[in-house]
């Protein structure tokens, strides 16, 4: 019998585990794929490792630079400056450093001024819950006016929220902004990390230290559901048997756990899970023998594009890293319904190649030496208006079961930073609650050791 089942290999799931075993809990994390790191998962190029949707982090990222430290770590923490630009009407606009939106000619020179000011009022908003009731549209309007919003706010909303862009909530849009426009060195250029040998070479370690105070990992292995007895959970089904366990933590997306949890609690509980709704991403991950452009991060300014970024990831980790190969990945947020996320992989890379044609004429497919497609169902939650009141608690309602996934981020927006946050909390909530129920069987068998002592 183990005291933590822990549903999920990603960040939340490993941070969690390694933070109970460090206290001397017994923990046995669960997860289906053959490899650990959730949506931070790795894939191989040549002899590396590289995430399957590109990964990185800003300066503020505190979690994880804790986490990467309690490993003794800082050193494969890998600082690069980047430069970002934007895609608009068939051009591309670098967009690194304040004096670059001067120079952002798509907008008239006043609201270039507006655009640059909007990331510096952003910055001084201090209370969300101000923003709460607002969609991005209205407070953005309202900060920049209707020609930064039309052309600069719109198409990125539409490019990642597809059809909900309206509904976003403007607390979403203000951490982007927080975040991306405080992620700088000293001489105001952007500065983001990156992880020697990839977030699969942290995970891999993690999983190490998990194991070395005596923590299990089970790779491969789906749970089926989720088990109580008398209103307390007691352990998984997993597709290689039952764990019996004291506490079950889900790390998986809210639609997956309200699957897991619905034979052992009320329906309004599982619905409750389903109402926050995702976006699935598909991302075509090109492996070039030359370079397109300096740009590590490109937003696409043009709805008609069927990628909502172009992230030349060897724009941030060399090229050499890979053997010489510049690798591009293009990202597309989208229902799961969507054509592009339904269509074979060739097909999805043949839609990338014209795409890449349209916004780089010299482009020529005999530039790609491989390409790999990658898609996640539950890859962004909708961050809509009063989004906090649909964030379901961490404690379910069936004892010692747990549940803290990427959609329960908040006001942040997903990342693994926040993964290893919500997987520390989780740990020292459920770290307690042992303690506790520990505490109150000791108490019962004194008691009735006591009484029934002549
Ligand atoms: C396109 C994209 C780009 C991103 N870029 C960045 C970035 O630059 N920087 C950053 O920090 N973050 C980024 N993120 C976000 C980051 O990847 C996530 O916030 C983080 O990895 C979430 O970790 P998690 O453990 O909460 O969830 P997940 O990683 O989703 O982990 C959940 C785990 O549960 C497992 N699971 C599901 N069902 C079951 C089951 N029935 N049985 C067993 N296991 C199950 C899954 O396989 C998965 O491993 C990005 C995400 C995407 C999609």
């Amino acid at each position: 019998m183990t005291d933590v089942a822990i549903v999920g290999a990603g960040f939340t799931g490993l941070s969690a585990a390694l933070e109970l075993a460090r206290k001397g809990f017994k923990v046995t994390v669960v997860e289906e794929d053959p490899e650990p790191g959730g949506l931070a998962g790795s894939f191989t190029v040549g002899d590396q490792r590289l995430e399957k949707f590109y990964h990185h982090w800003f300066t503020s990222d505190q979690h994880i630079m804790g986490l990467v430290q309690s490993l003794g770590r800082e050193q494969d923490v890998l600082w690069h400056p980047t430069n970002t630009g934007m895609y608009f009407a068939h051009r591309l606009f670098r967009l690194s450093r304040p004096r670059d939106v001067l120079a952002f000619t798509p907008l008239s020179f006043h609201n270039r001024l507006r655009l640059g000011y909007m990331t510096l009022a952003a910055r001084r908003v201090k209370n969300w819950r101000e923003l709460e009731g607002v969609t991005a549209k209205e407070w953005l309007t309202k900060l920049g006016g209707d020609q930064v919003y039309r052309v600069v706010w719109e198409p990125l909303l539409i490019g990642k929220f597809g059809e909900y862009a309206e509904e976003v909530s403007a607390v979403w849009l203000w951490n982007k902004l927080k975040l991306r426009g405080g992620s700088r060195g000293k001489a105001g250029q952007e500065v983001l990390a990156y992880y020697r040998g990839g977030f699969s070479a942290l995970a891999s370690q993690v999983m190490g230290e998990i194991t070395k105070f005596g923590g299990q990992i089970l790779l491969d292995t789906p749970v089926r559901a989720v088990s109580s007895v008398a209103g307390h959970v007691n352990g998984v089904a997993t597709s290689k048997g039952f764990i019996s366990a004291s506490s079950v933590l889900l790390t998986v997306p809210l639609p997956v756990a309200a699957n897991l949890v619905a034979p052992i609690t009320h329906a309004g509980y599982a619905e409750s899970l389903r109402r926050i709704r995702y976006l699935s991403n598909i991302c075509i991950v090109l492996e070039l023998n030359r370079s397109l452009s300096s740009l590590y991060w490109l937003n696409v300014n043009d709805p008609s594009f069927p990628f909502v970024g172009v992230i030349e990831h060897t724009n941030f980790e060399p090229a050499s890293t890979y053997g010489g190969r510049h690798i591009v990945y293009l990202s597309k947020y989208l229902p799961p319904s969507a054509e592009l996320y339904r269509m074979s992989n060739e097909d999805a890379i043949e839609v990338a190649v014209v795409a890449l044609k349209r916004m780089f004429p010299g482009f020529q497919r005999d530039a790609i030496e491989n390409a790999h497609v990658w898609r996640a169902d539950y890859a962004q939650p909708l961050v809509e208006r009063h989004y906090s009141r649909l964030i379901p608690d961490f404690a379910a309602p069936v004892k010692n079961l747990f549940v803290s996934s990427m959609a329960q981020v908040y006001p942040e927006d997903r990342g693994t930073n926040y993964a290893v946050r919500n997987g520390y909390e989780a740990a020292r909530v459920i770290a307690e609650s042992l303690r506790q129920s520990k505490a109150t069987v000791n108490d019962k068998s004194l008691s009735r050791a006591a009484t029934t002592s002549p």
